[in-house]
């Protein structure tokens, strides 16, 4: 059958490296997953043919471990991968700080700092997450974001901006500001985060 060679070329660059990153997980956790099942059943079997635990009692307590990683794994997916919060960002006003007037102190170091993304962000497509962290904010290779200017340090997708980036306010933040209404900024900004 011929092979369409174009279709190759549409490939989203980003999909594509979402989906390896997702195989290879999956991979992994498979793997790992098998072997510590191995271990278990090799376990379990040799304390019930010892006669030192009941099979029964172990299907019991089985099953009261399951209730409690269910519980466990949800409280850590939804604090980790995502933000929980469904605010609609659109409707966040956030601090009114005059940035261009403090640019050239701060060096728009906010822009340096992780942000996780909300399901909202998530769904638009617009704003790009790291594949390697997902669904933290990419940030280039010297920790600005991906989508900050390098030279004018403005943001790329200020309209579709993240939850995180509209409600942070650095005027409190000392990794930022040292004293914010004196325009002192903190020595060590170009460190962050
Ligand atoms: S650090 Fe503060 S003043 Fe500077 S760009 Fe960010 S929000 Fe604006
Ligand atoms: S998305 Fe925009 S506002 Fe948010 S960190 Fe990136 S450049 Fe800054």
């Amino acid at each position: 059958m011929a092979m369409d060679d174009d279709k190759g070329d549409e490939t989203d660059p980003e999909l594509a490296r979402a989906l390896v990153y997702v195989h290879q997980k999956l991979g992994v956790g498979l793997l790992q997953h098998q072997e510590l099942s191995a271990h278990v059943y090799a376990l379990t079997e040799t304390l019930i043919a010892a006669g030192l635990i009941e099979r029964d009692e172990v299907e019991r307590r089985k099953d009261s471990a399951r209730e409690l990683m269910v519980e466990s794994a949800k409280a850590h997916w939804e604090g980790v991968e995502f933000l929980t919060e469904e605010t609609d960002k659109y409707e966040v006003t956030g601090p009114e700080i005059a940035c261009a007037e403090r640019i050239q102190l701060c060096r728009g170091a906010c822009c340096r700092l992780e942000v996780h993304l909300s399901r909202q962000d998530l769904a638009e497509g617009v704003v790009r997450w790291d594949v390697g962290r997902p669904y933290t904010l990419r940030h280039r290779e010297d920790g600005s974001c991906h989508h900050q200017d390098p030279t004018t340090k403005s943001c790329g997708v200020h309209g579709q901006r993240p939850l995180v980036c509209r409600q942070y306010d650095c005027r409190s933040d000392p990794r930022i500001w040292i004293d914010f209404e004196a325009r002192v900024p903190n020595p060590k900004l170009e460190q962050l985060p």
